[in-house]
Parts: C-alpha cells; structure tokens; sequence
C-alpha cells in the first residue's frame, strides 16, 4: 500500500497570523511530504507494505520507525487545527482536564512549559490511557505516545522547522499562539 498526503481541510493561509502561510508551505508541503515519500520507499516490497501505520510505530526501529512516526505525527498535528474550530475543550474531555489539572488555563500552561521544556527536537503531546486517564507526554525526535500504549489526543510540533520562519528562537511564544486554532472538537473526537 502507498500512503498519500492528505488534503489540508483549509488554506495555507487560513491558520496565520498563529502559524503563517510561509511556515504551512514548508511544513506541509516539504517537510511532511518528505517524510511520507521516504515511508513508501522504506516500506516498498518489505513485509511492512501492508501493516496499518500505527503498527509499524509500533514495531519498526531505526530509519523506518522515524519516517513513518514524523509522517503520522504531522498529519494529526496539521488535522488538529482549523480557523474555525471549537475555542474551548467542553464536555466529558473539559471535566476530565479540569479534574486533573484544576482548570484548562492551568492545563495549557503546564502543556506549553512542559513542550518548552523539550531539549532539542521532539513533539509535546496531551494522550489518555485505556481508563481515560489525562497525560502531558514529551517525546524526543519522531517519539509517539502509542509506543508507550498510549492513545494522542492533542499534540504540538516542537522542531525548530516548526516556527523559526514565524518565531525563531521564541518556542514558548511559538507554542501558545497555537492555542487559537486548536479545534476542541476533534480533540474531544478521540477521546472516547
Ligand atoms: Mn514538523
């Protein structure tokens, strides 16, 4: 099987001023492409052609895990974001927050600290155990929760390719615009 990117659900420019049109081009349109174009090389005539992606995050190691983690990584970073999405987590997901952190302003300052926090490149997730259990999950380079049994719910790319064009060197400034284009209700989507 080959995967293909997909489709953005909005323009390039639909997520600025948070994440500018320049920084979507690249983002998008070079580096996630990248990484899905090296996926189907790597995976062409192996016994890795047919697995689900989440399976071979799973399983591969090496050149392989990291192409196929980055290329799932940024499809469901780029597909939570909308220009028009909820503004606010609401129902079983905003109680859950609220219980385990005290409030959602205290949950995304812990979330934006903890992604600042990240020594060199990597991703800061928000995930949920198989109980429904909250967790705030830094991972280095291409990491995925799901390799910790985890399910994402939530996530920021911390690579510098992320915001330098937009940000440079400012990542915390970087990571909180991105509070305004977040659309709670795919977040919410996968918690259940
Ligand atoms: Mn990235």
């Amino acid at each position: 099987m080959k995967y293909t990117q997909p489709e953005l659900p909005y323009a390039h420019d639909a997520l600025a001023p948070a994440i500018s049109r320049e920084t979507v081009d690249f983002h998008y349109g070079k580096h996630e492409k990248t990484y899905i174009d090296n996926l189907n090389r790597l995976i062409k005539d192996t016994e890795y052609e047919d697995m689900a992606l989440e399976d071979i995050i799973r399983q591969a190691e090496g050149p392989l895990f990291n192409n196929a983690s980055q290329a799932w990584n940024h499809i469901f970073y780029f597909f939570t974001f909308s220009p028009d999405g909820a503004h606010e987590p609401d129902g079983h997901l905003r109680h859950k927050i609220e219980e385990q952190y005290g409030s959602v302003e205290q949950f995304k300052k812990e979330f934006v600290e903890a992604g600042t926090g990240i020594f060199g490149s990597g991703w800061i997730w928000l995930s949920k155990d198989d109980e429904g259990k909250l967790f705030i999950t830094p991972t280095s380079n291409a990491g995925n929760p799901l390799t910790q049994g985890l399910t994402p719910l939530l996530v920021f790319d911390v690579w510098e390719h992320a915001y330098y064009l937009d940000y440079q060197n400012r990542r915390a400034d970087a990571l909180a615009a991105l509070w305004s284009i977040v659309d709670w209700d795919v977040v919410a989507s996968r918690y259940i």
